[in-house]
């Protein structure tokens, strides 16, 4: 049995205070808090072995390669990858969305060829492929959702044609944290020929990955949303396929042999690494992992479906407040999108922020999806498995307060 206080006691941020009052942390879709084990990993990686990884003979430089390498060997795992040549360490997902568009979309796609995405997606799951589109000539294919964000399988039969080679779509949606039928989506992509790539930055925090099963081509995810710290992602991708493909970056400990006038590479994954990596990132996010591993997937689903259900609840007899996207708790994680009647989305987040609460308030890098259903921006809460229903009741109590601090009554 898992204890919740004993969890929260865990993340030593959640005990501070801002503006007097006690921290409640709803914006954990744009990153997750750090527990101290992950904390301390950093620390102790540089009080005790930091050195620059695959390069020195002495022993902290092997420590450190140690370290890094058993890393990337823990990531296999976790994603059920089928070797650790499979896994590449990048900057964040967007780096990782960012490798495949030039290393293997640009070299693949003709004029006559179109890349189908969903709405729905992040800019880092966007700009990417419309910037290749747009220099092959290529056609974007857009593949669009109901008012409750749901992509129904008609809509992907529609959009994925013979011309498709590439469809690129979130395992789950930043803005209404949707669940898509990414297993349906492969099926289908993969009977007309195409690859898919999968945005898995909101998947990954909240639950097990398997991109055997998923038959996903590449899938990518950010360590920042699951506990490690900022600077680290992962690239995932079918061997075979990467082992066909340039490198995205040139450099330092990514080559074989170079001579004046060429260069041979090195093998996977380590000729997409080029330059110093950040190790101590590479170090949390080991930690990280072993911290989701030891409570586990189905508590964090547990406490997030519980913690979701109990806020959409209350925000519902709240009759000020919109309520966007499915409320379907079966195909959702735990994020919530809404408005205050009246009030701008930045005077909500602002005015909560004053008791403490931290949201996200704007369009959550989705300008396209905001166009669609014809919004200008949302209030979003994102929970992860350490808050509480206490928080929730203190959120509900400062969301009641949000129209009068704006001079509105409260209906
Ligand atoms: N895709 C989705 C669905 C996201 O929510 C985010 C982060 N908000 C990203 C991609 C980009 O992640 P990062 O900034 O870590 O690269």
């Amino acid at each position: 049995m898992i204890n919740k206080e004993e969890i929260v006691k865990d993340f030593p941020i959640l005990d501070r205070k801002v503006n007097g009052k006690k921290l409640v942390y709803f914006d954990n879709a744009a990153t997750t808090q750090k527990p101290l084990s992950v904390i301390n990993a950093i620390s102790d990686y540089y009080k005790i072995y930091n050195a620059n990884p695959h390069r020195g003979a002495h022993t902290l430089s092997v420590e450190a390669t140690e370290a890094y390498e058993q890393t990337r060997n823990k990531v296999a795992k976790f994603i059920n990858a089928r070797s650790e040549q499979e896994i590449i360490f990048t900057k964040n997902t967007t780096e990782a969305l960012n490798l495949v568009a030039y290393s293997y979309v640009n070299n693949n796609l003709t004029s006559d060829d179109e890349i189908t995405i969903c709405i729905t997606e992040h800019h880092s799951n966007l700009i990417p492929w419309q910037q290749i589109a747009i220099r092959k000539g290529a056609k974007i294919n857009y593949m669009y959702v109901d008012s409750d964000g749901i992509l129904s399988v008609d809509e992907i039969k529609n959009k994925i044609t013979d011309k498709t080679k590439v469809v690129c779509i979130a395992h789950v949606t930043n803005t209404f944290g949707i669940v898509n039928p990414v297993e349906e989506i492969v099926s289908i992509a993969h009977e007309k020929g195409a690859i898919v790539v999968i945005d898995g930055a909101q998947s990954t925090p909240h639950m097990k990955i398997d991109v055997q099963k998923l038959d996903a081509d590449f899938f990518a995810f950010s360590g920042h949303k699951m506990l490690a710290p900022m600077g680290v992602g992962v690239l995932y991708g079918k061997k075979e396929l990467l082992k066909n493909m340039t490198p995205f970056l040139y450099g330092g400990d990514m080559i074989e042999y170079v001579s004046e006038q060429t260069t041979t590479f090195a093998e996977l994954p380590f000729k997409f690494e080029a330059g110093t990596q950040n190790v101590e990132a590479v170090v949390g996010l080991s930690s990280a992992i072993d911290y989701i591993e030891k409570i586990g997937y189905e508590y964090i689903e547990e406490q997030e479906r519980e913690l979701t259900e109990y806020a959409l609840e209350k925000l519902n007899q709240i009759d000020d407040v919109i309520i966007y996207g499915s409320k379907n708790i079966e195909n959702k994680v735990g994020v919530i999108s809404f408005n205050v009647k009246d009030v701008h989305p930045h005077d909500t987040a602002t005015i909560l922020d004053r008791y403490g609460i931290a949201i996200r308030s704007g369009h959550h890098c989705a300008q396209p999806f905001m166009k669609h259903l014809d919004l200008n921006s949302t209030c979003r809460i994102s929970f992860y498995f350490y808050n509480t229903k206490e928080e929730i009741d203190i959120f509900i109590d400062a969301i009641k307060k949000v129209r009068g601090h704006m001079g509105y009554g409260t209906k």
